[in-house]
């Protein structure tokens, strides 16, 4: 009879990087309602549609409740006994024949921050490899490494109360009011009632775009050299902050030859931006005492994205937009925990808290801790164990929370890979695509099913907890990683997820004063955090993180992309839609959702569609040089003359990374997914 109480559970959103929290309902398995509560950190009582609807997929009748072990061409069912011990035959044949660099694995943010924090280990302690990476490959890398060369940190500087507080908000390559709904309501009612300015750069004219007081449209993958011009012009003007610059950075000299070539005529011949255009954005940022620059995936999805995230926070150093409230750099986290999944080491070349794998000291400590010699060497990333499956040397994969087959560019080729496999795990909620291929299939627990945290896009750590039993047989990860870390010989004791953050607490000095007690209810931390649980909301108020507590400004070169040809002569953008999360396996399971949005959809311009003889629902085929799609067209003018819009939402027939290639950012090797030629036919 208990099961049929109405209880109500403290948990965290796990649709976008916002980290919404929020209470939920329940009855017995069913999910009554979700209620955000004022002392909500991120998001207060609001909460966008995916949040408050989009739980009915915990009970779909496709969820995995058994583990799954490949006979054939099918799956049979099995007892958790029997395939932990067959994941831990092969992996220990596979460790003795090959090496332990032959096997990889890949947390996501669908983990918690305690699950990502044991899958590192399970790679390095139990396995002997740094063959681990994360699903922020395929999104947020290049910002990381944009802010960690110049500020220090990889993570937003700010809090998303800064954002609210601004003056000038800067928005460049996110469809925020769809990806991050709750954290554009912000910036909307900041420009309703206090007068905030908003600038936005996009391909797209989408909701932020048409509010915005300045709306910039440059031609794909070419943000870095708009911005260059624009600094270069603030410096020529005297505009740039001389004392931040004097006491705060180093480089500026060197930084200010590097600009040389952007003039704004350079910047208006190649970025399509009138130059008058390009002044008022200057003098919009001259007059603004406090600017946030906000941006995602239309920046980072490219080859020169790690560039372009370097040339954002090289604008806001040169500016002083810094350490003070309202300033700051904010690539947003699309993901849930994609920043605890980075945060928490699984990483290829980080241990937890971004100590690299290579020092000495660190390994040493890690060592001691965890009573096993640590690989010395960095490991591979999503994008080269790809590769390196194709090539031979990698013969074991395992990835937990991640539809790689989907998600990853060029899906053809990473689907040739898992063929290839020696041996392949996928422990998930549902049989996905990438599950398909596996030779044994784990089934894990959603968010509302276990206990952990989560860290938002401002670096805030929450804890959510359990509203339901885990369905079936099925077990939350870090139990399955437990046990299978167990089964191995590793004699791991945890019972609770508290007693993994403690572990890493006490391991990593960026979580120094981390603890359960501390996050108790809506309580959080955003890190880093001291042993006192004094915690930063706002970062580099006095020092940059680096040795001599400066930042440093980073010359830069345009990366132009590939772009458009006389054969594939149509650029395809692609992004979110409100209604879904991801590649839709969730949300296409709540019903309500699903009638919204029931299917993908290619945005066609006008002009495009009256030269192509396009109506609205037309059937095309979309034809890249790497694969096609066939979807319908919808006419609208968010999308102008040759360029395309494809939600990267679908996982059938439209699903955008079959025309997706092989070209990453060139620092961090994140797909280019932004840059993609097409030719159409009418079908
Ligand atoms: Fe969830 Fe993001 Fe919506 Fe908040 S804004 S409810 S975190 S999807």
């Amino acid at each position: 009879m208990r099961e049929h109480r109405i209880k109500k559970t403290k948990t965290v959103c796990t649709y976008c990087g916002v980290g919404c929290s929020f209470h939920v309902w329940t009855k017995g398995r069913k999910v009554l309602k979700v209620e955000p509560h004022p002392e909500s950190p991120a998001n207060g009582i609001s909460t966008c549609v995916k949040g408050k609807f989009g739980w009915d997929f915990v009970n779909s009748e496709e969820r995995l409740t058994k583990p799954l072990i490949r006979e054939g061409d099918h799956f049979r069912e099995a007892e958790w006994e029997e395939a932990l011990q067959l994941i831990a035959d092969r992996l220990t044949e596979i460790k003795e024949t090959d090496g332990p660099d032959a096997t990889a694995f890949i947390s996501s943010s669908k983990c918690t921050n305690e699950e990502s924090y044991l899958m590192q280990k399970f790679a390095r302690a139990v396995i002997g490899t740094n063959n681990i990476d994360n699903c922020s490959r395929y999104c947020q890398s290049p910002a990381t490494q944009g802010l960690f060369r110049t500020v220090g940190y990889g993570g937003d500087s700010g809090s998303i109360r800064d954002i609210a507080t601004a003056d000038l908000v800067i928005v460049i390559g996110s469809n925020t009011a769809e990806s991050h709904p709750v954290l554009a309501t912000r910036v909307k009612r900041a420009q309703k009632l206090n007068g905030q300015k908003l600038i936005v750069a996009d391909l797209r004219r989408h909701e932020m775009a048409e509010r915005a007081d300045i709306f910039l449209h440059p031609r794909a993958g070419s943000d870095l050299v708009w911005l260059s011009a624009v600094t270069k012009y603030i410096i020529d003007k005297g505009w740039h902050d001389t004392r931040f610059l004097e006491e705060r950075v180093n480089g500026f000299e060197e930084y200010v030859a590097s600009l040389e070539p952007f003039t704004l005529e350079y910047a208006e011949e190649v970025t399509g931006i009138p130059r008058a255009t390009l002044i008022r954005v200057a003098e919009a940022i001259r007059d603004a005492d406090t600017t946030c620059v906000l941006w995602a995936m239309g920046v980072t999805q490219q080859q020169g994205g790690s560039n372009t995230s370097t040339a954002i926070s090289n604008l806001l150093l040169v500016t002083g937009n810094y350490g003070r409230p309202g300033t700051g750099a904010y690539p947003l986290r699309g993901h849930n925990n994609v920043q605890g999944a980075s945060d928490f080491g699984s990483m290829p070349n980080n241990f937890p808290g971004y100590e690299s794998v290579t020092d000495d000291a660190v390994r040493a400590r890690y060592e001691q801790a965890w009573g096993v010699e640590l690989p010395k060497e960095p490991g591979m990333n999503n994008h080269n164990m790809v590769n390196a499956i194709h090539d031979g040397k990698l013969k074991a994969l395992y990835i937990i929370g991640e539809d790689m087959g989907i998600v990853d560019s060029n899906i053809n080729y990473v689907q040739a890979a898992f063929e290839k496999l020696d041996f392949f795990v996928v422990q998930d909620i549902f049989l996905t695509k990438t599950a398909e291929y596996a030779d044994v299939v784990l089934p894990g627990s959603p968010s509302l099913e276990k206990e952990g945290t989560f860290t938002n896009t401002e670096r805030r750590i929450q804890r959510l907890y359990r509203a339901l039993e885990p369905l079936g047989d099925s077990k939350p990860d870090w139990m399955i990683l437990r046990d299978l870390a167990n089964v191995m010989g590793a004699n791991w004791h945890y019972e609770h997820p508290s007693e993994i953050m403690d572990e890493a607490a006490k391991l990593a000095p960026l979580f120094a004063g981390v603890t359960y007690e501390r996050l108790e209810g809506y309580n959080s931390l955003q890190w880093p955090v001291t042993e006192d649980g004094k915690d930063s909301p706002l970062l580099y108020t006095e020092r940059f993180n680096f040795p001599d507590g400066k930042a440093r400004l980073y010359p830069l070169e345009w990366i132009e992309p590939d772009g458009t040809d006389d054969e594939y002569d149509l650029h395809v953008n692609n992004g979110r839609l409100l209604e879904h999360f991801h590649e839709g396996n969730m949300t296409y399971k709540v019903e309500g959702i699903r009638a919204k949005t029931p299917q993908a959809f290619v945005e066609v311009s006008p002009e495009l569609a009256k030269e192509r003889g396009l109506k609205d629902g037309t059937l095309v085929r979309l034809q890249s040089r790497y694969g096609a799609v066939k979807v319908r067209a919808f006419i609208t003018d968010r999308v102008k003359g040759h360029e395309l819009y494809l939600p990267m939402n679908d996982a059938g027939e439209a699903a955008v990374n079959r025309l997706t290639g092989s070209k990453t950012d060139v620092e961090t090797n994140t797909p280019a997914y932004k840059d993609v030629a097409v030719k159409m036919d009418v079908l």
